[in-house]
């Protein structure tokens, strides 16, 4: 069956009446094609940070739990994942199956030796990560660095973080990288990393060089807020304050970043998979406008990761919903059709 969908499209709300010609959308009538859903459109959900494919940290990737985790993401109408790291080399078929998200990834990641979770990731020493780094990103367009771990450990110095960018975008490459703390934040954004992973204490006073470098922030809000309440029932400890008094500044930095001009991506960091449009409310709950909460989870991150939306000639997605889902946010999870490369898939 050939796929056509009509209705308005967000981001602007145009009305489209688009055919799948194989995975390119044409608004040139096709024939035999027959109409999936009509209503409000989306190119699709986009989860900007999931790590999809086994079950503990530490434990090795796992074809069929990587599978089962795809399907969660396809059933809620996720079209696209970025997985800024990954329990091992994933398979071949991974962002290219039928019925599957389509993924960029970033491979395992990269950390100093000492931090990150056991069993996770190569380990490199400050001399050997651009290299690394680099050769990563050749591969597969991305690579992500551990800038920083536990409290007390030592962030990636700025100098060294510098030096990856530069090795990484050489071939043509994009940075990801992980902090949670002041230290690799700053370290981060000086060294102008493509994009800042979580960004818990992240300095403020950063948020307009990130704007205007492009830099992006992911901040899984949701999976904080999620963390939160466990841990303000916890001894006190160093990590205890850590982590309270930077998942309760979260939502405010996520909000300024926002207002700031950095581009936000949703990224759920969690298990179990298929659940962006919870990070999306978390975006609007913490004072994001709805629309710009629901770009972060679909249109924005989508063009971030270099795909078009809703137009001829891009590539065949939608999720298409019986209301203007920025009115109902609830509705996320429960579009009316999935379709993707041109194949209605729910
Ligand atoms: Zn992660």
């Amino acid at each position: 069956m050939i796929a056509r969908v009509r209705g308005r499209a967000l981001p602007d709300g145009e009305y489209v009446d688009l055919y799948a010609d194989g995975d390119r959308w044409t608004s040139d009538p096709v024939p035999g094609a027959e109409l999936v859903a009509e209503g409000w459109l989306l190119p699709g959900l986009v989860d900007a940070h999931t790590h999809p494919g086994a079950e503990e940290p530490g434990d090795p990737m796992d074809d069929e739990i990587l599978r089962a985790d795809l399907h969660r993401h396809v059933d809620a109408g996720v079209t696209m994942i970025r997985s800024p790291g990954l329990p091992g080399e994933p398979p071949e078929w991974f962002g290219a199956e039928p019925g599957l998200p389509r993924a960029v990834h970033a491979g395992p990641w990269i950390a100093q030796h000492g931090e990150f979770f056991d069993g996770w990731g190569r380990r490199a020493t400050h001399a050997e990560l651009p290299a690394l780094a680099a050769e990563q990103a050749k591969r597969t367009g991305w690579a992500k660095v551990i800038a920083d771990w536990q409290t007390g450990d030592d962030a990636v110095p700025s100098d060294v973080l510098t030096a990856v960018v530069e090795a990484v975008h050489a071939v043509g490459g994009r940075l990801a990288v992980h902090s949670q703390h002041a230290a690799g934040g700053e370290a981060a954004v000086a060294a102008g990393v493509d994009s800042v992973e979580h960004g818990m204490w992240l300095d403020p006073g950063y948020l307009p060089d990130m704007a205007a470098r492009g830099t992006a922030l992911t901040p899984t809000l949701s999976v904080f807020q999620a963390a939160l309440g466990r841990a303000r029932d916890r001894e006190d400890t160093p990590r205890k304050r850590w982590f309270v008094g930077g998942a309760e500044a979260h939502p405010a930095l996520v909000v300024a970043a926002a207002e700031a001009g950095v581009k936000i991506l949703a990224g759920t960091d969690s298990r179990p998979h298929g659940r962006v449009g919870d990070e999306i409310r978390a975006l609007a709950e913490a004072g994001l406008r709805p629309h710009h909460a629901l770009a972060a989870g679909s249109w924005a991150a989508r063009e971030y990761l270099g795909l078009p939306g809703l137009v001829p000639g891009a590539p065949a997605d939608a999720v298409v919903y019986a209301e203007d889902p920025r009115e109902d946010l609830g509705q996320l999870e429960h579009p009316v059709a999935v379709v993707l490369r041109g194949v209605r898939v729910r």
